[in-house]
């Protein structure tokens, strides 16, 4: 039984997480500072004596004898990473000093939960992972993409000075039951207006696409990554190839709740990127990992749990 550290692991990707890791047999410290994660996320493990809650910032230091490291601490929904961009910056950064500093002290393996936003609004298709990436430092996205790419740099720096043992994956657009149904982001959007008849609000044409993941393919993929070799560090994509355009989303969302909302176009926010899709290959290569999940049938269970969600 391993002793794992999970930073935000009340959100919605952690929270999976913490109870991924409990079913496999570990004594699971679930960190948060609840400001876009919630208690009712994890509130079904509160009753398991391997799971432990602890109220935290992670730009403070933070001390615990753990055997592993994840850290997912940050706001992902665009809406949310904007509302206090200074804050965003401080948690990517010193959230990644802090926990790369306990991982150095401990001699265990951190894992950062990266993303796709460090490629910006790619100017190559599919991305992979030798891109570099096309990121405004001062635009609006710029507080959760450059702080996710000072973030990498810090966790390359702690391996190539200290030998700190690190594990980067870069996640593209993960969706799935536990997403905040006011975070903003689209598959949640889409469904809770579908599920209510109201207007879908599509961003500009709806002509820009997105690659979506359902969260159990993510899932795998972390914890297979972080049992690979310490001689493989990463960053590798993890996310689903398959590509959709946001209008063809709303339309399929419109079609599986059998809703009678209509689709508005709304304007586009300044540098949302035009296309996105992973190259996985070499997550294929080296985590003999590929998702398995179509999207209809990820959305029909996303969609199951926010019909539960809206009766309440
Ligand atoms: P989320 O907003 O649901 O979860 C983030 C969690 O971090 C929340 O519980 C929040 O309260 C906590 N948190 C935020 N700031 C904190 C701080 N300073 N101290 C302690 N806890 C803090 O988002 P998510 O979708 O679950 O994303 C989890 C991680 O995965 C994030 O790091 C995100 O950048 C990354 N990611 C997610 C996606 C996606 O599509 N969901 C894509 C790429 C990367
Ligand atoms: N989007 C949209 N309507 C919404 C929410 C988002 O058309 O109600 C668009 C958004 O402009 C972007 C895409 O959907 O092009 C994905 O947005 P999200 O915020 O989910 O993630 P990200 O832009 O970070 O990939």
């Amino acid at each position: 039984m391993k002793r794992i550290l999970i930073t935000g692991g009340a959100g919605f990707i952690g929270s999976h997480l913490c109870e991924r890791l409990l079913t496999l047999g570990n004594d699971v410290i679930c960190l948060d500072n609840f400001f876009t994660g919630s208690k009712q996320n994890i509130v079904h493990l509160m009753d398991n004596k391997f799971f432990e809650l602890i109220r935290h910032d992670v730009i403070d230091p933070f001390k615990a004898e753990v055997d592993e490291i994840y850290n997912l601490a940050c706001p992902a929904s665009p809406v949310h990473y904007q509302i206090n961009p200074i804050k965003t910056v401080k948690t990517s950064v010193m959230g990644a000093i802090n926990m790369l500093g306990l991982a150095k002290r401990l001699k265990v393996k951190i894992l950062q939960a990266s993303t796709s936003e460090v490629y910006g609004d790619p100017e190559i298709h599919p991305q992979n992972e030798d891109y570099s990436g096309n990121v405004s430092c001062i635009g609006p996205r710029a507080c959760y993409d450059e702080g996710k790419r000072l973030a990498e740099t810090l966790f390359t720096s702690y391996h190539n000075q200290n030998g700190v043992k690190i594990k980067i994956i870069r996640i593209f657009n993960t969706y799935g039951p536990r997403m905040n149904p006011n975070d903003g982001r689209v598959v949640s959007n889409f469904i809770v207006q579908a599920l209510k008849n109201s207007d879908i609000t599509v961003y500009g044409d709806g002509s820009q696409t997105r690659s979506f993941q359902y969260i159990d393919d993510l899932l795998s993929a972390m914890t297979k990554m972080m049992a690979t070799d310490d001689d493989f560090t990463g960053p590798v994509n993890i996310g689903n190839p398959e590509e959709f355009t946001i209008k063809e989303l709303a339309e399929k969302i419109i079609d599986l709740t059998g809703s009678k909302s209509k689709i508005i176009y709304k304007p586009l926010p300044k540098d949302d990127p035009v296309r996105r899709k992973p190259d996985i290959r070499l997550a294929k290569e080296k985590l003999s990992w590929q998702p398995t999940t179509p999207l209809d049938e990820g959305l029909k269970k996303t969609i199951a749990y926010f019909e539960e969600l809206l009766k309440i």
